[in-house]
């Protein structure tokens, strides 16, 4: 790729050093980006003018446009301001037993995060985690977690109904020495509102028995409230650190640095959906590249390289960056989409086909048997159809329907995916726009 975009540039003049008019006209791009990815108003303000103190009189460097270079700065700084390699995005998991506190609004995940950062726990340095059921208010709850544990195979450490959380925590102390398990996950009560005794509760606990970790579980898809949650979480009880869930739906997580911004606390952990598996440690470049509406195009095209044969590839960009896509194309992608590996997070990291991917359908399509009617649709059009996909009309579709053994219906979803890819396909590689000049970075 880099190849190519060398290519592309090789024309292009340097402009010397970046002038206020550049810089203001990318960054006023950059800052409804910033504001549709939900970060607070100011906040982004704030961002853009220090930004442009920096990138105005910047050397524009060789191969780049200077809206590119704009935007690199721009990248760079949201990376650094998200954590950048540092330290600071990491898991504390020293003590012994290491003690992690969950804390959060009710339905922002906390249950769920707990059995989640367990599991990763267990798979990823072998550790021996044992999970507290410390929400008291909710009888489900404990079951709840009972069952993610048994899931998981984590054990879970619970008391009865109307037993004191901050008992629950202290015992459980005792019982992962006895059990010997050497990471200890609070899962503690939420409301659905600040409330003043839910803090209270929390800061007993914390009292008690001094977690290493006081992370906030937070719902990605709240956006700004996230903000005022964590600032009131923070003045109270000191966070550690943040779980940001519900990443897998549209959210574009402009509240990370927002709150990174407001409170100083590091993100730690983003969960990308309701499976036990889905969560990851913390990467800025990603979530900058998300934030900017860019996706993970880096770490797509690592894993692409991997999948796909270099000759292969070549063929398929020089067609994609005339713009052309047609039903054959698609077809090559969905296998080799399927062979790249967990299609819904390679999907995800892709701009704009987050809700592309999120849909049932698509999600079937690539995951189950569906491939194969998708398959064998295509293959019951004529390579006319196959080329040109716009000519499909009525009675085409119903042709193609029964020659596949399936329903005029299905057609069309598969036709609507398609189109739909198409015209995202056609945006990135035309380049169009500061978005499409910084991808072709990459
Ligand atoms: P708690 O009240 O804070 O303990 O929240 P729960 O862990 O019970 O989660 C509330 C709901 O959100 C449940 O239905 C979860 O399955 C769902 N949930 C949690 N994390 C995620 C996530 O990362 N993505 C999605 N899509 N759903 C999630
Ligand atoms: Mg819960």
């Amino acid at each position: 790729l880099t190849k190519r975009l060398e290519g592309i540039f090789q024309n292009l003049e340097g402009r010397g050093k970046l002038t206020e008019e550049d810089v203001n006209s990318a960054l006023r791009e950059v800052r409804i980006a910033l504001i549709e990815a939900d970060v607070n108003l100011k906040v982004a303000r704030q961002f853009v003018d220090r930004v442009k103190e920096k990138a105005i009189g910047a050397d524009v460097m060789g191969s780049l446009s200077p809206a590119q270079q704009v935007l690199s700065i721009v990248h760079d700084e949201l990376v650094e301001v998200l954590g950048g390699t540092g330290e600071s995005n990491k898991l504390d998991t020293n003590g012994n037993p290491a003690i992690i506190m969950l804390v959060g609004l009710q339905g922002s995940g906390k249950t769920t995060s707990a059995a989640k950062l367990a599991n990763y726990l267990r798979k990823q340095n072998g550790s021996r985690p044992l999970l507290v059921a410390a929400d008291m208010y909710r009888p489900a709850a404990v079951n709840q977690l009972k069952t993610l544990g048994k899931q998981i195979q984590v054990p879970v450490y619970s008391e009865p109904m109307g037993s004191d959380p901050v008992d629950i925590c202290v015992h459980s102390l005792d019982y992962a020495r006895e059990q010997a398990c050497n990471v200890v996950i609070l899962d503690t009560a939420g409301r659905l509102n600040i409330d003043e005794r839910m803090m209270q509760e929390v800061v007993n606990i914390r009292e008690r028995v001094h977690p290493r970790e006081v992370l906030l579980v937070a719902d990605a898809m709240t956006g700004q409230e996230a903000v005022r949650v964590a600032k009131d979480f923070n003045d109270a009880v000191s966070l550690t650190g943040m779980v940001l869930t519900k990443m897998d739906g549209d959210a574009r997580g402009g509240a990370a640095l927002s709150i990174r911004t407001v409170t100083s606390v590091p993100v730690k952990f983003m969960a990308l959906g309701e499976k036990m598996d889905a969560i990851q440690p913390f990467y800025p470049d990603r979530l900058a590249q998300r934030i900017l509406g860019m996706g993970d195009v880096l770490t797509l095209i690592d894993q692409a390289r991997d999948a796909i044969d270099e000759e292969e590839a070549l063929q398929s960009q020089q067609k994609l960056q005339q713009g052309k896509f047609d039903l054959e194309d698609f077809l090559t992608a969905m296998h080799r989409l399927k062979k790249m590996g967990p299609l819904r997070q390679i999907m995800e990291m892709l701009p704009g086909f987050n809700k592309l991917a999120s849909t049932p359908e698509m999600e079937e399509a690539l995951e189950g048997d569906q491939l194969k009617y998708v398959e064998a649709m295509i293959l019951s059009m004529t390579k006319e159809e196959r080329r040109n996909p716009d000519i499909i009309n009525g009675s085409r579709r119903k042709r193609i329907a029964m020659g596949s053994g399936t329903k005029v219906e299905e057609l069309n979803q598969l036709l609507k995916q398609f189109t739909e890819m198409r015209t995202m396909i056609r945006q990135v590689s035309s380049g169009k726009g500061p978005w499409g000049q910084m991808m072709r970075q990459y």
